[in-house]
């Protein structure tokens, strides 16, 4: 069992520190962190919760994801893993393609090379979770950035939108307000989309946050995962003003287009 807690840093990341015991049974008095950007608001709820770090997991090397690693250190001892491509300062355990991070005897995460926002980035899935970072948002994904292309961005989500519908998405920035509004201009007929607007809406004003969203939410509402859907490739197609083409064109339009809006 564990238990998955949001920590806002900056102005929209979550740093997500993902409670767990060490022994079958026992407290959830240990903490995988991931991503910390900023150092301050993760010591100060390990201290709160008296918590032990037991790992770290890096998706990827932007600066607002790798920021708070030497503090965090400096106060904690603990394996800190990371993409092997990207030489991260403080990775101490670089990871490739498909690793199995072992935290406890209950606790595994699967590393999955996910490139397109940055060539090295990865995702860790856990048993009904799945921590994306910039890769898969709400509603959206990830810019393409240093190294990354569309194409890959197109089989990275892909990949992860095959585990299982019932898993629980937690990336690293709360966007999903913004990307509904792109969704919603995008595919303005699907009315699982306007559900979770409403939804959505109604969290952030509550101040909470958005996420995590399901496997299931975002194949219904995601256009980056609904690129083979008729409508959207006649709206993406038409805003390019290009013919109607392959599934992964429609994608790398459907990226260009966000770019702009
Ligand atoms: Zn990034």
């Amino acid at each position: 069992m564990i238990k998955v807690i949001p920590i806002p840093i900056f102005h929209d990341n979550y740093v997500w520190l993902i409670r767990h015991a060490m022994q079958a049974g026992g407290a959830l008095d240990h903490a995988v962190v991931v991503d910390p950007g900023d150092a301050n608001p993760v010591l100060a709820y390990l201290a709160q919760e008296q918590l032990t770090l037991s790992a770290v997991l890096i998706t990827h090397k932007c600066y607002d994801h790798v920021m708070g690693l030497g503090a965090l250190l400096e106060q904690h001892t603990a394996p800190v893993y990371g993409p092997a491509i990207d030489h991260i300062k403080g990775v101490s355990h670089p990871v490739e393609d498909n690793a199995v991070i072992t935290i406890s005897q209950s606790l595994k995460f699967q590393a999955m090379l996910v490139p397109g926002h940055t060539l090295g980035h990865l995702a860790f899935y856990t048993r009904g979770h799945l921590f994306a970072g910039d890769v898969m948002f709400g509603a959206g994904c990830g810019r393409i950035k240093e190294g990354g292309n569309a194409e890959q961005m197109f089989y990275s989500l892909q990949r992860l939108a095959k585990l299982p519908r019932d898993t629980k998405l937690y990336c690293a920035h709360e966007y999903t307000m913004a990307n509904l509004t792109f969704a919603q201009t995008v595919e303005p007929g699907n009315r699982a989309i306007a559900q979770r607007y409403d939804a959505v809406s109604a969290l952030r004003k509550a101040q909470r946050p958005s996420l995590p969203s399901t496997l299931a939410e975002e194949l219904a509402t995601n256009p980056f995962l609904r690129c083979s859907e008729p409508e959207i490739a006649q709206s993406v197609c038409a805003h390019a003003d290009i013919p109607v083409t392959a599934e992964i064109d429609v994608f790398t339009a459907l990226r260009h287009w966000k770019d702009q809006f």
